[in-house]
């Protein structure tokens, strides 16, 4: 067995996965949220593919059984002692991390800047930079660092990787990443696209191109990224060439509850003209817009609901939403110079048909057809929604972000 730890922190919660990498299965996975408030929760599931015997915990009064999953109410102070209660977890329920150690610990790190394009192995340096990065990203790096320290506390004697969601976007050409602002305003506070979402994207994409069969190196793609957060990426030969997210995850699609791509001079009229400081604007666009400043809901299926309710604000929602994604299928067809394999990822793009039937309607003469019985089947796992005369192959993939981050990890532990 090979287990490695992925951690996902953030400022108040963590979530964790272990996974088997000679198998790549998933042997445990928990969240611990509510950190610092009165009562915390703790929540660990143990799979199936565990042993019955690392397994032996007493699941509150009920007989020990595989796949189960005991949720926990109680303090948790800090992150340390979030881990604490991981910690136990593991060995009251399993598997037991005594007779099987995790080899490795992967962290997910939201901004790695321009210095981190790989895995990194955590050292203290590491550490400081990543500290150094919440200039950047000041909602999420000092979360995910909180995580970290808290992770090495408790498992001191293996190594620690992060791995950035930046990382995978550091092919981008200056003409894709600079944004045409003052040159020295933007060198000197390092504003640039970054682009997000990378560890995802870099998944999906070998994933299909293993899935069609054919060299990375050889497919133009184009991945959509479409959960809460959305993110579109042009990838050519496997390297990020153009993605929707910029130097925060606010720019592009139409999200969640954020506005994407938006006239900057909207923001100066409504500090002008409604008196809106730059906190409530960036509460604005980044908490009560996209689908939820539209509709009233983040969820695209109470938008889908919505509509079949005749609620012309959720068919607008729809409409904007699909409208976007639309122009940067077009764009980006346009930046690779055609597609060979589009591939749609995350809760909307694995779960509503109707996105992805409405993002690449009108693409028809790019050779793009999708088949309307294999986009409607309820059918799971990575498959094939275009028809077969397409000329560009349209899969759905889900993705799986915390088996990339252990690869990743393994890979740089291993060395
Ligand atoms: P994620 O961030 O990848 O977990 O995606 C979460 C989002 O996926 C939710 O907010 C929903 O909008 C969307 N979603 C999840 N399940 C479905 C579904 N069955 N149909 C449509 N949208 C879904």
């Amino acid at each position: 067995m090979t287990p490695v730890l992925v951690i996902n922190s953030g400022s108040s919660s963590f979530k964790y996965q272990l996974i088997d990498m000679s198998t790549e299965r998933t042997l445990a996975s928990g969240l611990v949220e509510r950190i610092g408030a009165e009562s915390g929760v703790a929540r660990h599931t143990v799979y199936a593919t565990a042993s019955a015997s690392s397994a032996s915990g007493e699941v509150a009064g009920t007989p020990t059984f595989l796949d189960a999953t005991r949720t926990r109410e109680l303090p948790i102070p800090d992150h340390t002692a979030g881990f604490a209660v991981m910690l136990e977890a593991f060995a009251s329920d399993g598997p037991s991390l005594a007779d099987t150690p995790p080899i490795a610990v992967g962290h997910r790190v939201v901004h790695g800047g321009a210095r981190f394009f790989e895995p990194t192995l955590i050292t203290p340096l590491v550490e400081i930079n990543i500290d150094e990065l919440s200039v950047l990203a000041p909602l999420h790096n000092p979360a995910n660092l909180a995580g970290i320290v808290a992770a090495r506390e408790a498992f001191p004697d293996v190594p620690h990787v992060a791995v950035f969601d930046t990382a995978f976007h550091q092919t981008l050409e200056p003409a894709a990443y600079t944004y045409a602002i003052d040159a020295e305003v933007a060198a000197s506070h390092r504003i640039r696209r970054y682009g997000f979402h990378g560890t995802s994207h870099k998944f999906v994409s070998e994933a299909a191109a293993a899935f069609v069969g054919r060299p990375l190196g050889e497919l133009k793609q184009i991945v959509f990224h479409l959960g809460n957060g959305a993110s579109v990426t042009a990838i050519d030969g496997g390297r990020s060439i153009d993605t929707s997210m910029g130097f925060t995850p606010l720019e592009g699609l139409v999200m969640g509850t954020r506005s994407g791509d938006i006239d900057p001079a909207v923001l100066f009229q409504l500090a002008r003209r409604a008196g809106m400081s730059i906190d409530d604007l960036d509460d604005l666009l980044n908490k009560r817009s996209g689908l939820l400043g539209l509709a009233g809901s983040n969820d695209l299926r109470d938008i889908r609901a919505g509509i079949e309710a005749g609620d012309p604000r959720a068919l607008l929602a729809f409409q904007v939403y699909v409208h976007r994604l639309r122009g940067y299928a077009g764009a980006y067809l346009a930046q690779l110079g055609g597609a060979d394999v589009i591939s749609f990822t995350a809760g909307v793009g694995e779960n509503a048909p109707h996105v992805r039937a409405g993002a690449l309607e009108t693409l028809g003469f790019a050779g793009v057809e999708i088949d309307p019985e294999r986009n409607e089947s309820p059918q799971r796992g990575i498959r094939v929604i275009s028809t077969d005369a397409s000329t560009v192959t349209v899969l759905v993939v889900p993705t799986d972000e915390e088996l990339e981050i252990a690869r990743q990890t393994l890979s740089v532990a291993a060395t």
